[in-house]
C-alpha cells in the first residue's frame, strides 16, 4: 500500500462521510482530520487539536474506522492522535506527562475505534454520542463512556417563558460565566420539562466558550455504574481523580442515586470536594432537594445551599412557542390552527408534544397529505385521549371528598378534625402521585397551605398505608378510579 493510495482511499471515504454526517458536520470536524501514519494493520488520522480529536474519537470514529476497515482489509485499528505542532497550549499542565497526551487511550472501549466498530450501538449512533474524553489515559477510561450530549439541546432552541424562565437564566449564567456563581446548581421538574436539554445546553455553550473547560455530563445512573465498576476494577484512585479534577460535573436526575448507600456517599465527597475547590457542579432531578427520597440529610441540605430553580409544569404561551420554534425546522408547512390545537390539548409535557410534531410530519410525508386539523385528530387520537386522561387537582378533591362523604369546601377549610383532615391528606397524596404538581403548587391548592404540611401529609398515608390494609386498599381503590 503507498502512501497515494491511501491517501486516494482517504478521499473517497471522506466524500462517504460527507454524505453521511452532512456537510456542517463534515467541515467542522472531520475534514480536520490528516493521515498521519499507516502500515498494513494500523492507520493514524490526525486531529489539530486535543479537543477536536476527542470529539471525533467520541461521536465519529465508529463510522470512520469501519470505512476504512471495508477498504482495507487489513487493517486493526484506526486511530486518531492529535497533531503535535498544532497543539493547543495547554491552560492547566496535564496531569501526566504530555507525551501520554498524545496517545489515544488504547484500552478504553469506546474511545478505541476498533472497540468502537465492534460495537454495533456506536455505529447506530454516529453522530450523535458524545464522550467527554480526557486529558490522560486513566481518566479517559473513566469518562470514556459518558453519557451522549444531544446537538439539537442548546440554549437558541430552548424556548423561555414564566414556567422555565429561573432555571434558563441560572443555567445561562452558569455556562457563561467564568466565576462560580452559585454552587450547585440544582434544576429540578416533572418529566419532559427540559431539564436535561438545559443541562446540555450549559456543556455546548462552555464547549464554545472555554473549550479548554473540563465538562462532564452524566446521569447518575452512570455515575453509580462507574463507580461500582471502578470498584469491582480496583480502579478507585482514577474514579476519585477522574471526577475531581473536572471543572463543570453534571449530573442528571439524580433522584436515582436515592437508596444507593455507597455511591452516594462517594458523590457527596465528590461534590464537596469539587465545592470545595470552587469548581461547579450542576445537578437535575424531578423533585426538589428536601423531597428526595432516600437521600442522606446532609447530603439534601448540601444540594440545596446554592441556587435551587424550579422548572414548573408548562403554560398554554409556552406550548405554543415550543411548537411554533419546532416548527420552523420542519420540512412541511403545519397551519397555526393545528399547533394552536396541539398546545391546547396537549398538556403532559413538552416530550409528548414533539412526538406529536414528529408523528405529524412521518403520516404527511409518507401518506402525501397536507397537515390540517381533521388529520391531526385522527393521527394523534391516542395521545389525545391519554391527555384527556390526565387528572386534575381539583377532581381528585372531588372524588376524595365524595369517597370519605365530607364537603368539598373542607379541602381548602383550616379545620383540623381527623374526619377532615385525613380525606385532606389522602387527596394530598395522590395529587402528587397522579399529577405532575410540585409539593408547594399542591399545598396552594388546599386553602394555601404549606409544602411542608403536603409532604407530612404523603408520609402520614405512607405510614397508614403500610399499618392498615383496609385503608391502603380504599386509597388504591380511590386511585384507580381517578386513573380511569
Ligand atoms: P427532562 O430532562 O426534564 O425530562 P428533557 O430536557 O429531556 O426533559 O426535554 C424533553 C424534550 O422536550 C426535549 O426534546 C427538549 O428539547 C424539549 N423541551 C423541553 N423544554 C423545552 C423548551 N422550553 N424549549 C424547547 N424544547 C424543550
Ligand atoms: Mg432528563
Amino acid at each position: 500500500m503507498s502512501e497515494p493510495d491511501v491517501q486516494e482511499i482517504w478521499k473517497y471515504i471522506q466524500e462517504q462521510l460527507k454524505r453521511d454526517l452532512g456537510d456542517s458536520t463534515f467541515r467542522s470536524w472531520v475534514k480536520l482530520l490528516e493521515v498521519a501514519d499507516f502500515n498494513a494493520y494500523r492507520l493514524r488520522l490526525s486531529a489539530p487539536s486535543r479537543f477536536v480529536r476527542d470529539w471525533i474519537q467520541a461521536n465519529y470514529s465508529g463510522c470512520i474506522s469501519k470505512l476504512w476497515m471495508a477498504k482495507i482489509t487489513s487493517l486493526q485499528s484506526v486511530e486518531i492522535i492529535v497533531r503535535a505542532a498544532e497543539r493547543p497550549s495547554q491552560l492547566k499542565p496535564p496531569v501526566k506527562s504530555p507525551a501520554t497526551c498524545n496517545q489515544p487511550p488504547l484500552a478504553s472501549g469506546v474511545n478505541d475505534p476498533l472497540q468502537a466498530h465492534k460495537r454495533p450501538a456506536r455505529i447506530m449512533n454516529c453522530g450523535r454520542s458524545f464522550a467527554d474524553t480526557s486529558k490522560d489515559n486513566s481518566t479517559g477510561q473513566i469518562f470514556g463512556e459518558a453519557t451522549p450530549l444531544d446537538r439539537r439541546f442548546t440554549f437558541e432552541r430552548f424556548v423561555v417563558a414564566k414556567p422555565n424562565e429561573l432555571a434558563y437564566a441560572a443555567a445561562q449564567r452558569v455556562a457563561e460565566s467564568s466565576q462560580v456563581a452559585f454552587n450547585p446548581l440544582f434544576l429540578y421538574g416533572g418529566v419532559g420539562l427540559g431539564k436535561t436539554h438545559l443541562m446540555h445546553a450549559i456543556a455546548w455553550r462552555i464547549k464554545e466558550l472555554e473549550p479548554e473547560r473540563r465538562v462532564v455530563y452524566l446521569s447518575a445512573e452512570r455515575f453509580m455504574w462507574q463507580f461500582v465498576t471502578a470498584l469491582r476494577t480496583n480502579k478507585m484512585m482514577e474514579f476519585k481523580e477522574a471526577f475531581r479534577t473536572v471543572d463543570v460535573l453534571m449530573i442528571d436526575d439524580i433522584q436515582f442515586i436515592g437508596g444507593k448507600e455507597a455511591s452516594q456517599e462517594e458523590f457527596f465527597h465528590t461534590f464537596n470536594a469539587l465545592v470545595d475547590q470552587n469548581h461547579q457542579v450542576i445537578i437535575s432531578a424531578d423533585r426538589s432537594p428536601q423531597d428526595l427520597q432516600g437521600l442522606e440529610d446532609r447530603l439534601k441540605s448540601r444540594l440545596g445551599w446554592g441556587l435551587v430553580a424550579d422548572i414548573h409544569p408548562t403554560t398554554y404561551e409556552l406550548r405554543l412557542g415550543i411548537l411554533q420554534s419546532k416548527a420552523e425546522h420542519l420540512p412541511i408547512d403545519i397551519p397555526a390552527q393545528v399547533l394552536e390545537f396541539l398546545a391546547y390539548r396537549i398538556t403532559s409535557n413538552v416530550r409528548e408534544l414533539e412526538g406529536a410534531l414528529t408523528r405529524l410530519v412521518a403520516h404527511s410525508t409518507l401518506i402525501g397529505r397536507e397537515v390540517s386539523l381533521r388529520m391531526a385528530q385522527e393521527v394523534l387520537k391516542d395521545v389525545l385521549c391519554a391527555n384527556d386522561r390526565r387528572v386534575t387537582i381539583e377532581e381528585i378533591q372531588r372524588k376524595v371528598a365524595e369517597h370519605f362523604e365530607i364537603k368539598l369546601d373542607e379541602m381548602h377549610s383550616a379545620r383540623r378534625a381527623r374526619s377532615v383532615a385525613r380525606p385532606r391528606q389522602v387527596a394530598m397524596y395522590l395529587a402528587k402521585q397522579l399529577t405532575a404538581r410540585s409539593l408547594p403548587e399542591i399545598g396552594r391548592r388546599f386553602g394555601g397551605r404549606d409544602h411542608t404540611t403536603v409532604m407530612h401529609a404523603i408520609r402520614k398515608v405512607e405510614e397508614l398505608r403500610g399499618a392498615d390494609t383496609s385503608f391502603a386498599e380504599d386509597v388504591d381503590l380511590l386511585r384507580r378510579g381517578l386513573e380511569g
